[in-house]
Formats: structure tokens, C-alpha cells, sequence
């Protein structure tokens, strides 16, 4: 049901009583009444509105490093929110129930609710997570604006499917980001997932500028782990910064995907290849910790167990044997 006092959009124009949507490059035309793909912008007599703005799926302390982040704030727990809708369709989603529907309960909170909570847990941020946080892009920015007023930080776990004005605005308030790069087949995007590539890259090059930035793939056997490709993916973020973290996850089946889970081996074997072009590359979804090492003499910096991570082998951010710096934010 559509609430008549939700809040209107950013981000949108009107063409023969259809409503465009111009947040992400599906720029839907939507009819009076009905949503765009996402779900959750809706055209209510002819203005885009929010019916699910400040709409909370999930919120949760969470260690930093489950976004993952490893190399920002290590060791550290994160106010996490997440929302409902998303603006891609993978067939293996692991969060389907709140990504692929709009039709479950959640809790209703106003931005400065959202930063409250997140100074009573003493949280030092706020993550944006869980769905694909940057299609709640009003509620997200308020949100992220009244909690650099109180001095925390803002994080986002996002898919990268924006257009560019509004990646920029997005990301200027964001400190942290990690973003999907779940393949670098053109093909693999638009069938699959529901998005496009190149509008992906352009998302990360953005960041790069803007904010640290980390990056996760999520290795499908067969599907996204040749040689060829993850020397493509590892070779474009190297162009962004070669010193930008890479997280190589196991996949495991679910929603629509019934694939054999990815194992141990072809994580590590994709780590590897990666490795070749990025200095810290670390699996996930796996058994075994994934330290980080110093990229210049092998010295132990990071050490992480179950969430619990110490720095035997940092001096500051500097390596205490090399004296090499390393590209990690502590708090
Ligand atoms: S944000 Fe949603 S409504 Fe807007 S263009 Fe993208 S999928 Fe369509």
C-alpha cells in the first residue's frame, strides 16, 4: 500500500504520464501506480515517490570486517542497516528475501533515529548494507549527512549500479565503500545480474577518488573464474590503485542457483592469479583466516581470527619490519 505523505524522489523526469526514473542507467519508465525494477520508486499521480523511505529491513552491530572491509577500522564494530529492493536480479542473491521483495515487515526510522542508535552502541559508523542501499539514495544521504554532523563515519556495501551524478553525491558523504565486481563479462551482467559493466567500472573509478575503497567478487565455478577473467578483473581495479584490497568469496548455492558451491581450492587458486596484480588480495566464505602480509618483504601485519584481529607487524600504518606503508585506515 502506498503511503499518499512518503517522500518524493530525487532524480527523476515525466514523459507522457510516465515517470522516469534517472537514479541507475535501467532509467525506468513507470506507469501511474506501478515501481520501477528495484521495487520500492513508485509514480503516484506523476512524481516519483519513496514509499519505503526510512522502511528498516535489518539493522545489527556487526564487525567491520563481515562487510568486509579489512583494511578500515579493523577490529571494529559497525551500526549496520539494510532496507528492501535491489536494482539487479542475481540468480544466487544470499540476501533474496529482503533484495527480491518488497513484501516483508520492517521497522520504521527517521535518519536522525538511525544515528542515535548508532552513537548508543558507540559504533563509530554507520554501514549501509545488507539490500542495495544506494536505491534508498535519499534516506542513505540525510542519514550519512546528520552522521558527519555527530562525527561518525559512513560506509557502503553496494553493487555500483548508479548513474554518475548520483554516485558522486553518494559517495562525496561516503568514507568507506566495498563494491561488487561480480564479473567482467558485459554479457554476464546484462543476463544474469540484471546491470551493466561499464556503469560498474565508472562506479569505481569514482570511489577511488573519493573515499577508501575495497572490492568483492564472488567466485562461480565456470562462470566468472577463468584465468583470462579474474586477470581482467584484478588488472582493472590495478588500474584504479593496485593497493586497493580485493575480496575473492566462495559462492555457495542459493535462490535460484543450484551450481556446486565454490571450493576452498578454486578460492585460493583465484587469490593467486589475482595476486599477480593487486597487493592484497584475501579469500572469503572459506575456512582459515586471511591475513594481510606486507607485498614488499612478507611480514605478517594483519593477523584475523574469527573477528578478532590484532596488528603484530604494523608500526602506525607503516610495516614494523620493511618500513613500506600500508594503505590501511585504523581507528
Ligand atoms: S533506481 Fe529503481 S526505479 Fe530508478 S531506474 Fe533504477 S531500477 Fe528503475
Amino acid at each position: 500500500m502506498i503511503r499518499p505523505s512518503a517522500v518524493t524522489a530525487q532524480f527523476w523526469s515525466t514523459q507522457d504520464h510516465l515517470v522516469i526514473c534517472t537514479l541507475c542507467p535501467h532509467r525506468c519508465r513507470i506507469p501511474d501506480g506501478s515501481s520501477g525494477r528495484c521495487g520500492v520508486r513508485v509514480n503516484v499521480n506523476g512524481t516519483l515517490v519513496l514509499p519505503y523511505y526510512g522502511k528498516i529491513s535489518s539493522i545489527a552491530l556487526d564487525p567491520i570486517e563481515k562487510k568486509p572491509l579489512y583494511h578500515y577500522y579493523p577490529g571494529n564494530q559497525i551500526l549496520s542497516v539494510g532496507f528492501l529492493g535491489c536494482n539487479f536480479h542475481c540468480p544466487f542473491c544470499q540476501n533474496y528475501s529482503i533484495s527480491q521483495s518488497t513484501d516483508r515487515s520492517t521497522m520504521e526510522l527517521t535518519p536522525q533515529e538511525v544515528v542515535n542508535k548508532a552513537l548508543a552502541e558507540n559504533s563509530f559508523a554507520i554501514a549501509y548494507t545488507y539490500n542495495e542501499p544506494s536505491i534508498h539514495f535519499e534516506f542513505v544521504t540525510a542519514t550519512a549527512d546528520l552522521a558527519r554532523n555527530s562525527s561518525l563515519k559512513n560506509v557502503l556495501v553496494t553493487n555500483g549500479h548508479l548513474e554518475k551524478e548520483a554516485a558522486s553525491e553518494l559517495l562525496g558523504r561516503m568514507d568507506a565503500v566495498n563494491i561488487d565486481l561480480k564479473s567482467y563479462d558485459d554479457e554476464f551482467y546484462r543476463r544474469e545480474l540484471g546491470g551493466d559493466l561499464d556503469t560498474v567500472k565508472q562506479f569505481i573509478r569514482i570511489a577511488g577518488e573519493l573515499c577508501h575503497v575495497e572490492i568483492t567478487t564472488l567466485l562461480i565455478a565456470e562462470r566468472n573464474d577463468s584465468e583470462e577473467e579474474l586477470t581482467a578483473i584484478a588488472g582493472f581495479i590495478a588500474s584504479v590503485n593496485p593497493q586497493i584490497p580485493l575480496h575473492i568469496s566462495a559462492y555457495y548455492p542459493a535462490y535460484h542457483y543450484t551450481y556446486d558451491g565454490t571450493t576452498p581450492e578454486q578460492v585460493m587458486r583465484a587469490v593467486k592469479i589475482a595476486s599477480t596484480k593487486l597487493d592484497y588480495v584475501y579469500p572469503g566464505n572459506i575456512p582459515g583466516e586471511a591475513n594481510t602480509t606486507c607485498p614488499t618483504c612478507g611480514n605478517l601485519l594483519v593477523e584475523r581470527r574469527a573477528y578478532q584481529v590484532t596488528t603484530p607487524g604494523l608500526h602506525g600504518t607503516a610495516c614494523n619490519s620493511c618500513g613500506a606503508q600500508v594503505p590501511i585506515v585504523l581507528g
